[in-house]
C-alpha cells in the first residue's frame, strides 16, 4: 500500500519546531565543538622524543593519551558533521523529520539532542 502524495502536504503537518531557537543551540554547539578542537590541537601532535617531557610522563603513556586526543577529536567531528547536516536541514525547512522514514522525530528526543537525524525507531533499528 502506497501512501497517496499530496502536494500541499505541510500546512498542517509540518513538525512544531522553535527554528530560531533550534538553531541557536545548534550554532553554540558548533562553536564549543570548534573551541574544544582548537584547544586540544597539542594532544594529537606527534608524541615528541623530548627527554625532559619523558622524564614525567612516559613514551608508552603519552601515545596512549595522543590515540585518545585523536579518538575524541574523531567523535567532535562526526557531531559536528550532525550540527551541519541539522542547520542544513533547518534552511530547507525538513528539519525534525527522521531521514530515515521521514516521521516526525518525538520532540523530547530533539530536546535533548537538536542534531539527531533520526527518530526513535529507526535510531534502535540502526542501533
Ligand atoms: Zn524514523
Amino acid at each position: 500500500m502506497t501512501k497517496p502524495s499530496n502536494p500541499e502536504v505541510g500546512a498542517g503537518c509540518e513538525p512544531v519546531v522553535d527554528r530560531a531557537a533550534v538553531e541557536a543551540r545548534l550554532q553554540t554547539r558548533r562553536a564549543e565543538l570548534a573551541g574544544l578542537t582548537a584547544a586540544h590541537e597539542d594532544d594529537r601532535r606527534p608524541v615528541e622524543l623530548d627527554q625532559a617531557r619523558q622524564g614525567r610522563l612516559s613514551r608508552m603513556e603519552a601515545m596512549q593519551e595522543q590515540a585518545m586526543a585523536i579518538e575524541v577529536e574523531r567523535r567532535r567531528e562526526v557531531e559536528l558533521a550532525r550540527v551541519d547536516t541539522a542547520l542544513e536541514r533547518l534552511a530547507k525547512e525538513v528539519y525534525g523529520l527522521c531521514v530515515t522514514c521521514g516521521e516526525p522525530i518525538e520532540p523530547r528526543r530533539l530536546a535533548f539532542d537538536p542534531s539527531t537525524p533520526l527518530c526513535l525507531g529507526c535510531a534502535r533499528r540502526s542501533a
